[in-house]
Protein backbone atom coordinates (compact mmCIF):
# COMPACT_ATOMS: atom_id res chain seq x y z
CA UNK A 1 0.00 0.00 0.00
CA UNK A 2 3.03 2.49 0.82
CA UNK A 3 3.58 3.06 -2.97
CA UNK A 4 0.36 3.66 -4.33
CA UNK A 5 -0.09 7.34 -4.79
CA UNK A 6 -3.44 8.91 -4.60
CA UNK A 7 -2.73 12.44 -5.78
CA UNK A 8 -5.84 13.58 -6.15
CA UNK A 9 -7.82 12.42 -2.42
CA UNK A 10 -7.34 15.94 -1.67
CA UNK A 11 -9.15 17.21 -4.22
CA UNK A 12 -12.45 15.68 -3.94
CA UNK A 13 -15.28 17.22 -2.49
CA UNK A 14 -19.12 15.99 -1.94
CA UNK A 15 -21.70 18.07 -3.09
CA UNK A 16 -25.35 18.17 -4.87
CA UNK A 17 -25.17 16.28 -7.92
CA UNK A 18 -27.63 16.13 -11.12
CA UNK A 19 -27.53 12.36 -11.09
CA UNK A 20 -28.68 11.55 -7.86
CA UNK A 21 -28.36 12.78 -4.27
CA UNK A 22 -24.78 14.37 -3.60
CA UNK A 23 -21.85 12.83 -5.82
CA UNK A 24 -17.83 13.39 -5.76
CA UNK A 25 -17.03 16.08 -7.72
CA UNK A 26 -12.85 16.86 -8.33
CA UNK A 27 -11.66 20.35 -8.17
CA UNK A 28 -8.34 19.81 -10.32
CA UNK A 29 -7.60 18.48 -13.79
CA UNK A 30 -7.53 14.60 -13.54
CA UNK A 31 -5.48 13.18 -16.79
CA UNK A 32 -6.65 9.40 -17.74
CA UNK A 33 -5.61 6.58 -16.09
CA UNK A 34 -4.77 7.92 -13.03
CA UNK A 35 -5.13 6.62 -9.44
CA UNK A 36 -8.17 8.74 -8.02
CA UNK A 37 -8.19 7.37 -4.57
CA UNK A 38 -8.40 3.67 -2.30
CA UNK A 39 -11.46 2.23 -1.52
CA UNK A 40 -11.25 0.50 1.49
CA UNK A 41 -13.87 -1.39 3.35
CA UNK A 42 -14.73 -4.47 5.74
CA UNK A 43 -14.06 -7.56 4.31
CA UNK A 44 -17.02 -9.75 4.13
CA UNK A 45 -17.98 -13.57 2.75
CA UNK A 46 -20.39 -13.72 0.08
CA UNK A 47 -23.19 -14.87 2.37
CA UNK A 48 -22.72 -11.52 4.07
CA UNK A 49 -22.62 -9.71 1.20
CA UNK A 50 -26.03 -11.28 -0.01
CA UNK A 51 -27.31 -10.64 3.54
CA UNK A 52 -26.11 -6.79 3.49
CA UNK A 53 -27.50 -6.03 0.15
CA UNK A 54 -30.92 -7.94 0.45
CA UNK A 55 -31.63 -6.87 4.31
CA UNK A 56 -29.69 -3.73 4.35
CA UNK A 57 -30.11 -2.51 0.80
CA UNK A 58 -26.44 -1.71 0.63
CA UNK A 59 -25.17 -1.03 -2.33
CA UNK A 60 -21.76 -0.29 -2.03
CA UNK A 61 -20.63 -3.59 -1.67
CA UNK A 62 -17.58 -4.54 -4.30
CA UNK A 63 -15.99 -7.49 -5.61
CA UNK A 64 -11.94 -7.64 -6.03
CA UNK A 65 -11.71 -10.81 -7.39
CA UNK A 66 -10.84 -12.42 -4.03
CA UNK A 67 -12.99 -10.60 -1.63
CA UNK A 68 -16.37 -8.67 -1.24
CA UNK A 69 -15.62 -5.55 0.18
CA UNK A 70 -18.41 -2.98 1.76
CA UNK A 71 -17.07 0.88 1.74
CA UNK A 72 -20.65 1.99 3.12
CA UNK A 73 -19.01 3.29 6.01
CA UNK A 74 -16.37 5.07 4.20
CA UNK A 75 -17.30 9.19 3.67
CA UNK A 76 -16.53 9.51 0.11
CA UNK A 77 -16.87 6.37 -1.84
CA UNK A 78 -20.56 5.71 -0.66
CA UNK A 79 -21.37 9.15 -2.50
CA UNK A 80 -19.88 8.02 -5.96
CA UNK A 81 -22.78 8.32 -8.53
CA UNK A 82 -23.43 5.53 -11.37
CA UNK A 83 -23.43 6.47 -14.57
CA UNK A 84 -23.87 4.69 -18.37
CA UNK A 85 -20.89 6.57 -19.69
CA UNK A 86 -18.62 6.74 -16.37
CA UNK A 87 -15.87 8.50 -16.48
CA UNK A 88 -13.85 6.72 -13.48
CA UNK A 89 -13.39 2.28 -13.03
CA UNK A 90 -12.81 0.54 -9.97
CA UNK A 91 -9.92 -2.22 -10.30
CA UNK A 92 -8.49 -4.33 -7.76
CA UNK A 93 -5.32 -3.78 -5.54
CA UNK A 94 -5.00 -6.09 -2.83
CA UNK A 95 -7.16 -8.49 -0.43
CA UNK A 96 -9.15 -4.82 1.19
CA UNK A 97 -8.37 -2.34 -1.56
CA UNK A 98 -9.64 -1.37 -4.58
CA UNK A 99 -8.45 2.20 -6.60
CA UNK A 100 -10.76 4.32 -8.40
CA UNK A 101 -8.98 5.31 -11.70
CA UNK A 102 -9.87 7.73 -14.23
CA UNK A 103 -11.14 6.24 -17.44
CA UNK A 104 -10.57 9.39 -19.68
CA UNK A 105 -9.20 13.24 -18.43
CA UNK A 106 -11.40 14.69 -16.22
CA UNK A 107 -11.62 18.35 -16.00
CA UNK A 108 -12.09 20.81 -13.03
CA UNK A 109 -15.74 20.86 -11.42
CA UNK A 110 -16.55 17.36 -13.29
CA UNK A 111 -18.72 14.57 -11.10
CA UNK A 112 -16.69 11.72 -10.90
CA UNK A 113 -18.91 8.11 -11.62
CA UNK A 114 -18.30 4.68 -12.57
CA UNK A 115 -21.12 2.16 -13.92
CA UNK A 116 -22.64 0.13 -10.91
CA UNK A 117 -22.85 -3.00 -13.78
CA UNK A 118 -25.75 -4.48 -12.28
CA UNK A 119 -29.50 -4.64 -13.25
CA UNK A 120 -31.11 -3.06 -11.18
CA UNK A 121 -29.10 0.13 -11.75
CA UNK A 122 -30.06 1.09 -15.42
CA UNK A 123 -33.82 1.06 -14.11
CA UNK A 124 -33.13 3.99 -11.87
CA UNK A 125 -30.88 5.84 -13.74
CA UNK A 126 -31.40 8.73 -16.00
CA UNK A 127 -28.82 9.29 -18.30
CA UNK A 128 -29.55 9.25 -22.05
CA UNK A 129 -29.17 6.16 -23.04
CA UNK A 130 -31.39 4.38 -19.89
CA UNK A 131 -33.83 7.57 -20.51
CA UNK A 132 -33.85 6.50 -24.21
CA UNK A 133 -34.16 3.16 -23.92
CA UNK A 134 -36.89 3.26 -21.64
CA UNK A 135 -39.10 6.01 -23.39
CA UNK A 136 -39.15 3.18 -26.01
ZN1 LIG B 1 -27.97 5.01 -17.77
Amino acid sequence: MSNLKTLFENFLVVKESSIHGRGIFTTTNIPADSVICKIEGEVIDETECVRREEEENNVYIFWNGDNYIDAADTALIKHLNHYCTPNCYVDDYDDSTLVLYAERDIMAGEELTIDYDYEEIYEYCNCEICSERKAV
